[in-house]
């Protein structure tokens, strides 16, 4: 059985397929998602599941989609140039859930954590209140391009990495007048 494209009706469809079935199947079956979930009804995942203190880094997805075009990617291809997205709660949800289950560093898999540059700036103060209240249980990464094609001056993203910090690696240097802070770590990106 194949499950082609995001969690949508084509999950839907395989999960039907399976409560209903035994057995293998006599050819191959393609669940392919026409109609994708929207991020804000996504579940939040079953963290709870796994000892997270056993894995060097958690995983933790805000958007979805990439409204760049560089010739090499195929996120905007794959999932879109208008970014989908979850809702600041949704992802305090998820975080609250993350340290529960052991974490002590996050990784925003995002292809392009500012691919939506408002609702990014929109999600900062929140992952800032919450490492506040929370006294600062997490790190945080991210990925996000060297340059912003659309701003000048400081991104969201370098604001992130000032306050929580988030590590951003780039291949070229940055010229965004913001530092990182000391405590930056450089990860790997595609952008
Ligand atoms: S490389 Fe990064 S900025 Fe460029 S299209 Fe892909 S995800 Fe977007």
């Amino acid at each position: 059985m194949l499950h082609l494209g995001e969690l949508g009706d084509g999950t839907d469809r395989l999960l039907e397929y399976l409560d209903t079935h035994d057995g293998r199947p006599p050819r191959q079956i393609r669940f392919e998602t026409v109609e994708r979930l929207p991020m804000a009804d996504f579940p939040v995942p079953a963290y709870s599941l796994i000892w997270l203190r056993q894995y060097f880094i958690a995983s933790i997805q805000f958007s979805s989609g990439c409204p760049y075009a560089c010739e090499f990617c195929d996120i905007p291809g794959l999932y879109g140039r208008n970014p989908r997205l979850k809702t600041p709660e949704q992802v305090l949800r998820e975080l609250d859930e993350i340290v529960a289950a052991g974490a002590v560093s996050v990784y925003f898999v995002d292809d392009n954590f500012i691919a939506n540059q408002r609702a990014a700036q929109e999600l900062l103060p929140h992952l800032i209140e919450w490492q506040v209240r929370n006294r600062y249980p997490l790190r945080f990464a991210c990925e996000r391009p060297s340059t912003s094609p659309r701003t000048s001056g400081c991104s969201p993203s370098c604001a992130l990495r000032a306050s929580i910090p988030c590590s951003a690696g780039s291949r070229r240097p940055s010229p965004m007048p913001c530092e990182p802070s000391p405590r930056t770590r450089i990860s790997a990106c595609r952008c």
